[in-house]
């Protein structure tokens, strides 16, 4: 998988991409994640890439062309076309057809987008070009929006001041999706939020006695089913108790729905 990120900060991202999983997985070549600066595109005499919002109002708003000329510079670098959605619309479903794997998903990071989820990570991991666009300031001039991106992404209902923690949040959730990166493969189906829609059973090290408060007893037996059990139990009662909400769509039987009343 490749991420390209577009910014106008590229030195943010040097230490969330360099370090820990992100920075094995990348040297170990599972993902290329590379950021691009948005400002050495801008055609003003002072590279700027922002300006005042026609209609008045606070602050500025980052321009169309730069971030138009990264985007297709950077579908050009990776071999890929660079789709005008205004275009799109008329293509034949043949078109359509013929042209995936050609695109990159350009991705917005924006408050307005949809609301980041495991799902949506999951369906994102299956890609094999992401470009994600971080905005600034007061956003984006919404026509360079219009024209290339293809869906927007919110990371929470609140604002950040940039994108780049966005394109963090996204780009370090989606890659450690990617076969290989975690090193176990089955890491990512337990945890909250996965396959069965719950949250993470509680878990324990060494030592086994910590301030007074000893590891569970079943966990030290070694009877598999009876820990897989206990695991299960202790995900539903957490989840119940404090995202009752994901229990709508969780997997549960018919017997632990009937325990829970639902
Ligand atoms: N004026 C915009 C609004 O009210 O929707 C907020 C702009 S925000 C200060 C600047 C940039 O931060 C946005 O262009 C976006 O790229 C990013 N950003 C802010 N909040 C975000 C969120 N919740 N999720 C993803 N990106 C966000």
């Amino acid at each position: 998988m490749i991420v390209d990120i577009l910014t106008i900060f590229p030195e943010m991202f040097e230490s969330v991409l360099n370090t820990s999983i992100l920075g094995r997985a990348r040297a170990n070549g599972l993902i290329t994640i590379e950021t691009e600066d948005i400002r050495p595109y801008s055609v003003s005499k002072h590279k700027n890439t922002d300006d005042y919002p026609y209609g008045g109002g606070a602050g500025m708003l980052m321009m169309a062309q730069p971030i138009a000329d990264a985007m297709k510079a950077v579908c050009k670098k990776r071999g890929k076309m660079c789709r005008d959605n205004t275009e799109i619309a008329d293509d034949t479903i043949q078109e359509r057809a013929e042209n995936i794997g050609k695109y990159a998903k350009r991705i917005y990071l924006s408050p307005r987008g949809v609301t980041l989820t495991q799902r949506l990570a999951q369906e994102l991991a299956k890609e094999e070009h992401l470009i994600l666009l971080c905005g600034h300031y007061e956003g984006v001039d919404q026509r360079v929006l219009d024209k290339y991106i293809d869906m927007e992404i919110s990371v929470g209902d609140y604002v950040l001041t940039g994108g780049e923690m966005g394109a963090m949040v996204l780009v370090d959730c989606i890659a450690r999706l990617v076969p290989g990166v975690l090193g176990c493969e089955e890491s990512p189906e337990d945890e909250s939020f996965s396959s069965a829609g719950l949250l993470e059973y509680p878990q324990y090290t060494r030592p086994r006695v910590f301030e007074g408060m000893e590891v569970p007893e079943v966990l030290l037996n070694g009877d598999h089913k009876k820990i897989a059990a206990w695991r299960r139990q202790e995900s539903i009662t957490i989840t119940a108790r404090r995202r009752p909400d994901m229990l709508g769509t969780a997997e549960l039987t018919d017997k632990e729905r009937k325990e829970l009343g639902l």
